[in-house]
């Protein structure tokens, strides 16, 4: 069972960026003769309403997968048993803090940015009784931190070599009792038979901390594959507020789908493409054609800087 997968959040419509990431998923899986799948992640930032209408616009550009769409809220049984087995092996820890105490404690000058401070790391019994109590009066209860037996881990990245990079003390399971982004991504990841991530690089940093916890839980790690982001022209991370950047908005203007994936396969540098065949590239399957793996391994690094159509298509 060798797969690809693309792991939407359902917070919302997709923007080009994410079509694009997604497409390159779909793309680089079945290059490298793989099937693919869909993952809802929907544990957390859900939107009425979203889910169905990423999973309609996905279809929409062309992309097809195997099997029924996997919603990641269904498998809270699995998430827990992966939370109780490192438990059980003394490999988390509570941690009371708030994202508060976090933000204040890090900016010490020997903390790494962005890193856990270790507040929780080594609190008596009595103190942790003491912090118990005063979340439990404010109805909130301890998330549960990684105890990594290593800081560092190294994985494969297609695009960006062999990364090292901080386990840090990640979370497992949040104050609220739900399983965390990085445990559940693990987990799923292995369940759906996934052994390919292709995602944005914003998550190239999670990629350490999430194959180490594989490891640990006895999950084969996957190959990475981080491609990077759409920009908005300020070089924030493109979002919906920057104009028409979904299918939905683009349609509004006058564009069709095929329009759109064109934009996107311009942006993979498959114009060419069209001048030689006078032929526009207008579903994932006609990138598909031209992006080859060796072009995919290829692609520059750098972002993709997305300047939003203002006035409709003529
Ligand atoms: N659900 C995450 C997102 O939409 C992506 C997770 C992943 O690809 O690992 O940002």
């Amino acid at each position: 069972m060798n797969r690809g997968r693309f792991a939407p959040s359902p917070s919302g419509d997709l923007h080009v960026g994410n079509l694009r990431t997604a497409i390159l998923a779909w793309i680089w899986a079945h290059a490298t003769g793989r099937s693919f799948v869909i993952r809802v992640e929907d544990i957390d930032r859900v939107r009425p309403g979203a889910a169905e209408r990423q999973l309609a616009d996905l279809a929409a550009i062309g992309l097809d997968w195997d099997g029924p769409v996997l919603y990641q809220s269904t498998r809270a049984q699995a998430h827990e048993d992966a939370v109780a087995n490192l438990t059980e092996r003394g490999m988390l820890f509570e941690c009371y803090c708030s994202r508060r105490d976090i933000r204040e404690a890090a900016s010490a000058p020997h903390i790494l940015p962005g890193h856990y401070p270790g507040t929780c790391l080594n609190l008596s019994e009595a103190e942790r009784a003491h912090k118990r109590a005063k979340l439990a009066a404010q109805g909130r209860g301890p998330a549960l931190r990684l105890l990594a037996p290593v800081n560092e881990w190294t994985i494969h990245d297609e695009l960006h070599g062999s990364v090292t990079g901080p386990v840090d003390h990640v979370v497992v399971r949040r104050g609220d009792g739900t399983p965390a982004y990085n445990l559940a991504v693990v987990v799923d990841d292995a369940f759906q038979g996934v052994d390919q991530v292709v995602r944005g690089d914003d998550l190239l940093s999670q990629a350490p901390a999430q194959a180490c916890l594989a490891s640990l839980l006895g999950l084969p790690e996957p190959t990475f594959v981080h491609v990077p982001l759409a920009l908005a022209p300020t070089g924030a991370r493109l979002a919906k507020r920057d104009g028409a950047v979904t299918l939905t908005d683009l349609h509004g203007l006058g564009w069709s789908t095929g329009d759109v994936v064109d934009w996107i396969g311009q942006s993979l540098g498959v114009d060419g493409a069209r001048k030689s065949t006078g032929r526009s590239t207008r579903t994932a399957s006609d990138l598909a054609k031209v992006l080859t793996v060796d072009r995919l391994r290829a692609l520059p690094a750098t972002p993709w800087i997305v300047t939003p159509p203002a006035e409709a298509r003529p």
